[in-house]
This record gives C-alpha cells, structure tokens and sequence, in this order.
C-alpha cells in the first residue's frame, strides 16, 4: 500500500486540495496529533465511507498544552504514522510545523463557550481555547466538506460542534464511535506511557463507567452513583480523579434522567491522565 503524499505548509495543501475540487471531488479532514492507533483509523475509514478524498492533519498543538504537561514527551512517530495512513489508504498527510501554524506575532485566539464550561476546563482552563484555535484554522487551511472527530474526546467533540455552527464554518462536523482495546480500555497516544501494572488498573476506567451507566440508566440517584464511582476508581487504583460526571449529551448542560446523558471521567494513573465517556440513555 502506497502512503499518502505529505505536504507541510498550507500553501501546497490548498493546491491539492484545489486539484480536488477541480475535479468535483468531495473531501474530508482528520484532525490528529499523530501517534496514530486503531482509533485514529477508524475516523479516516469513515472518512472514506463519506468522501472521495480524505485528509490527516497530523500537529501537535503547543497552544492546547499548559506549561505543567507532556507537549515535550508527547510522543512523535511520523514514519510509523505514515505506513499506518497507508494502510487506511488516507490521500494526503498535512504535518506543519509550528511556525508554520503560528507564524511569529500570531495573535488570535478563539474562545468557545457553552460545552466548554467544567469537566476539562476545570482542570485544563486553556485546553478548549487551544483546541478552538487550532481547529478553525485546519479547518479554513483545507476547507473540506466534513471533518470527523472522536467521541473519546466528547467534550472537544461538543466544542467543535459549537465552534462550527457559531463562526458558519460550511463543514459537516461527524462524531466517531469511540475504539477499545479487548478490554474495554479507549485506545489512545497516551496509553504509550503507562507500564503492565498501570495498564491493568486502566482497563478499570471503562468498566467503572459502563457500571455507573447502567446504574444511571436504571434510575439510581445521580449523586450516590457519581461518588460510588469515583470510590471504585480510586479502590482499583488511580491515584487521582478530576472528575466523573453526568452531562445531558447535546449541551452538556447538567443530566436530567428523561434525556439522553453521558458519562465522562479523568483520571490519573502517576503521571499519566486518562479520559472516557459513555452514553446512558434516557430513564
Ligand atoms: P488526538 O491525536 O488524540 O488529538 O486525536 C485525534 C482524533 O482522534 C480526535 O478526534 C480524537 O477524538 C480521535 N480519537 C482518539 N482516540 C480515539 C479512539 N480510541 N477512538 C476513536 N477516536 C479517537
């Protein structure tokens, strides 16, 4: 399988995807910070499922990073990610380097309000500005027809929803089903840092959710289930947990039990902090 051609500066991506469009193609983009997984993949086959020609930004955004995290470890793997493009049989990898995004005296940052307010936020109270900014540009840089993005991030998810409709992006903005390892476990780049012991306590993390989902879903009280919880993730080993919280599933507003809710939990395992949601359906 041939990988896709690669152009890093937005000049040549425009002229590419000029061709396209000359050529009455429909397009999509994948935003990605690269270190590519099944994940990943999966957002480029729906992609493909939707559009002629599919796009795989791949930045690792420093403005979506707070001083304190992994922007230097954060792990990059180009060649690799590029054989796996291959295999999904992406077209065209975009992979700017920084200052080919925020150019010197780049001034301009896009704050979202609504589904950003708490859970991340509360914790990573410059994430969402980084992820708007960063989003609309790619967004403007390549102009496709529909982008997709993962519900693993289900907050980023709403926010991009949000972003798009509030500045008239005319891009069709798709959620993906999250993927999970065999067990249960939200693949993600950051699951590359935790060792054997810490795996198995991740595994946890979903199947703490899935029970506190079903409880949800069957009526239990909304405060009793979320501390349970939170109990049960710290008895099985997590060493910190931000938050574990229900959310109405479209706004993000608060759950109220006649409406279709998610769950949504971070948590730390040492210096490592993992993220999942689920749906509970409405009661
Ligand atoms: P990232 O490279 O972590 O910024 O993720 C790029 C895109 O892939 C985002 O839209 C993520 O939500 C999505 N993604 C990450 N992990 C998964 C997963 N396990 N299943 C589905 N989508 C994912």
């Amino acid at each position: 399988m041939s990988r896709p051609d690669v152009v890093d500066s937005v000049v040549a991506l425009r002229a590419r995807i000029r061709d396209w469009r000359r050529d009455g193609l429909r397009i999509a983009m994948v935003p990605t910070m690269g270190a590519l997984h099944d994940g990943h993949l999966s957002l480029v086959k729906i992609a493909l499922e939707r559009a002629d020609r599919c796009v795989v930004s791949i930045f690792v955004n420093p403005t979506q990073f707070a001083p304190s995290e992994d922007l230097d470890k954060y792990p990059r793997q180009l060649e690799r990610d590029l054989d796996m493009l291959a295999e999904a049989q992406a077209d065209l990898a975009f992979t700017p380097d920084v200052s080919e995004m925020y150019a010197a005296g780049f001034a301009t940052k896009i704050s979202v309000g609504g589904p950003s307010a708490g859970l991340e936020t509360a914790f990573r109270p410059t994430f969402f500005d980084g992820v708007a900014t960063v989003v609309a540009k790619l967004l403007l840089q390549a102009a496709p027809d529909l982008a997709i993005f993962g519900e693993k991030d289900y907050q980023q998810l709403c926010v991009v929803r949000q972003l798009c409709r509030d500045l008239d992006m005319p891009v069709e903005i798709i959620g993906a089903p999250t993927i999970r390892d065999a067990h249960g476990l939200a693949m993600s780049s950051r699951n590359a840092y935790l060792d054997e012991a810490e795996l198995e306590i991740a595994r946890q993390l979903n199947l703490i959710l899935r029970e506190a989902a079903a409880a949800l879903a069957a009526g239990a009280n909304q405060q009793q289930t979320i501390a349970e919880a939170i109990r049960a993730l710290t008895a099985a080993g997590f060493h910190k947990v931000d938050y574990v919280e229900a959310r109405e599933s479209l706004t993000l507003a608060p759950w109220r039990q006649d409406r279709v809710g998610r769950i949504l939990a971070a948590a730390w395992l040492g210096k490592t902090r993992l993220i999942d949601n689920l749906e509970v359906p409405a009661v």
